[in-house]
């Protein structure tokens, strides 16, 4: 069992997390959002660890696996149940796990990563595929024209702000967190049409910084394969789809290497 010295030492924002990661042949995924209510998403990110996730050497889940993560005590619920099932089972057929925390997963702690057995991802983090770089970032950072949900994310993302939050009783903070999902500037930003979409400049000094040509993200709820120049080079940018079976139509998807090539797949119904 987990404890509640165990969610504050080290909290969330302080877990071990990995800044660079060599992939031999991964499969990326963001924004499943799952959660009670979300059951055909559910079923359908099930499918996809049994059908597809074990034809990869890694799994990674670039943030927003969760619908809302409310500490890692929290694992005794239904869903997490399930969902840490399928993480621990593809473990332990061989598959490497990463997970990036999302804005809405963001309290997924150590205590998660040793359950399932995987490994916590810095955002932004740098792979390497081959001699292929790519920048890993969940995407929220990026959206610096949504001023008040940059400050909700410094604030969310606080040390301190975590430890005093993660010592109130799990009740409280699941009661916390449905009302201000259910009123709060957070939940107003994420209905997928009010999401900002990223800033180009922020994506391109993010770019510079880690010295890349092509990044994945996700979070936008806009997958796309954006093809610029950045600095006289050509550059890409691929943003990962939100998954939703439960609206009409479903819709879902991952990205895979091929040929040297990032491929977008689409995970149907
Ligand atoms: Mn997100």
């Amino acid at each position: 069992m987990i404890s509640s010295a165990d969610l504050i030492d080290p909290p969330p924002a302080l877990a071990p997390a990995l800044d660079r990661v060599e992939l031999a042949d991964p499969a990326f995924i963001s924004d499943l959002h799952l959660g009670g209510d979300h059951v055909r998403t559910l079923d359908a990110f099930l499918r996809f660890m049994r059908e597809v996730a074990p034809k990869h050497r890694e799994l990674l889940i670039l943030g927003d696996l969760f619908e809302y993560w409310a500490g890692d005590d929290d694992l005794a619920d239904p869903v997490p149940q399930v969902v840490s099932g399928a993480l621990i089972e593809l473990k332990r057929r061989g598959v490497r796990v990463f997970l990036m925390h999302g804005n809405r997963d963001l309290l997924l702690g150590h205590g998660f990563m040793q359950h399932v057995g995987a490994s916590l991802l810095a955002d932004p983090t740098l792979a390497s595929m081959g001699d292929q770089h790519v920048l890993l970032a969940h995407g929220d950072a990026y959206c610096t024209h949504d001023e008040a949900y940059m400050r909700f994310r410094a604030q969310a993302r606080d040390p301190d702000y975590q430890r005093k939050f993660l010592v109130r009783s799990l009740a409280e903070r699941k009661a916390f967190m449905g009302q201000a999902r259910s009123r709060s500037e957070e939940h107003k930003h994420m209905k997928a049409a009010d999401i900002m979409d990223v800033t180009p400049e922020a994506i391109r000094d993010a770019m510079r910084a880690a010295n890349v040509t092509l990044m994945i993200h996700g979070h936008t709820h806009r997958p796309a394969q954006h093809e610029f120049v950045l600095d006289h080079a050509p550059a890409q940018r691929r943003v990962l789809p939100d998954w939703d079976f439960d609206g009409a139509p479903g819709r879902g998807g991952y990205l895979r290497v091929a040929g040297g090539e990032l491929l977008a797949e689409d995970f149907g119904v």
